[in-house]
């Protein structure tokens, strides 16, 4: 008999609230002791997309009992405005963590930007310091879609060791740093892109097939390999007259996959909520103090 698929849908929504639950003790003990995780949000102008992200952020840090606070800089302050601000909270005590919300106003670089936080307080894992922990397997914060893509795996039950995986996308933020990560689970890695001649042909050999491209639909059923587990890490809105704003949310991988894949991540509902639970908990590490670099290589990946 063959191995048997394990979940059909896996769920983002019930990992998310379980990574909550087993951040809450470490949560109260650091509160204890006065040191509750306490996170900066810098916020650089008016724009509708960075307040939702905020109110979705400090939602999920008050049922994690993160303390959030808003700094807003004002867009004629400019870069070097954000510096200054992002300076202040890199040498303020009471802030473990700190956010650069974006989109920011044209003209400014967030990239370069996020650089500038510390990178003991940098939730989002994207300082060019904790991307390189994920190539020499120091694990201190690392990107959280990354991390979400890993642990959404490890819920499919997949053994990564000696396993084919694919992913599709290669940006600094979700896709090189997943393959990375997946290396270091001794999995053999292809990582494919715009200039990939034959996209079907590498997705075909996947057993674990990771998407982060932003094109709706672009994975489709004859593409995957039976049984494979399917992670969709795309968010993109596609018209939808029956929806109160006229559009929805989909992923990069059609809904039918689901018919070949031994595991899929739904759109919404799969990456995203882990996502966020990812950044929180990078959260909670920051404000616990992140291991000395003696300890780096020997934690394993969701140690918490
Ligand atoms: P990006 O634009 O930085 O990178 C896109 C990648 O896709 C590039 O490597 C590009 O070469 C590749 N690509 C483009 N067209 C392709 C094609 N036809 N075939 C194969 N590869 C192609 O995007 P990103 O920031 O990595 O985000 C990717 C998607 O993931 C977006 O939809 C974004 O909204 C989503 N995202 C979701 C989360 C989450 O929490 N769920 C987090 C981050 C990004």
């Amino acid at each position: 008999m063959p191995e048997v698929p394990v979940t059909p849908l896996l769920d983002g929504r019930a990992l998310a609230e379980r990574l909550r639950v087993e951040s809450a003790p470490e949560v109260e003990r650091l509160a204890a002791q006065g040191r509750r995780p306490r996170l900066a949000v810098v916020k650089v102008g008016s724009n509708e997309a960075a307040h939702s992200y905020i109110r979705g952020q400090q939602r999920g840090a008050e049922r994690w009992g993160i303390e959030v606070q808003v700094t807003e800089v004002a867009p004629e302050a400019g870069e070097r405005g954000v510096r200054r601000a992002l300076k202040a909270l890199n040498d303020d005590a009471r802030v473990t963590g700190i956010l650069l919300a974006l989109p920011l106003p044209p003209g400014m670089g967030a990239r370069t930007l996020q650089h500038e936080i510390d990178p003991r307080k940098d939730v989002e894992g994207v300082h060019p310091e904790n991307l390189g922990g994920c190539l020499y397997g120091r694990y201190g914060l690392l990107p959280c879609t990354a991390l979400a893509v890993m642990a959404l795996l490890e819920e499919s039950r997949l053994p990564l060791r000696g396993k084919e995986a694919v992913v599709v996308g290669s940006s600094e933020i979700v896709g090189k740093p997943v393959a990375l990560l997946l290396l270091a689970q001794d999995a053999t890695v292809t990582v494919c892109h715009k200039f990939t001649a034959d996209l079907a042909l590498k997705t075909l050999s996947a057993d674990a097939l990771i998407v982060a491209v932003g094109r709706p639909g672009l994975i489709r059923p004859e593409m995957v390999k039976p049984g494979a587990v399917v992670i969709d890490v795309g968010i993109n809105a596609v018209p939808d007259p029956t929806a109160p704003s006229g559009t929805r949310i989909v992923g990069d991988v059609d809904p039918s996959v689901a018919s070949r894949a031994a595991a899929l991540t739904p759109v919404p509902g799969g990456v995203g909520p882990v996502t966020v639970a990812m950044l929180l908990r990078n959260a909670v590490l920051a404000a616990r103090g992140l291991p000395s670099s003696d300890d780096f290589g020997q934690m394993p990946l969701f140690q918490s």
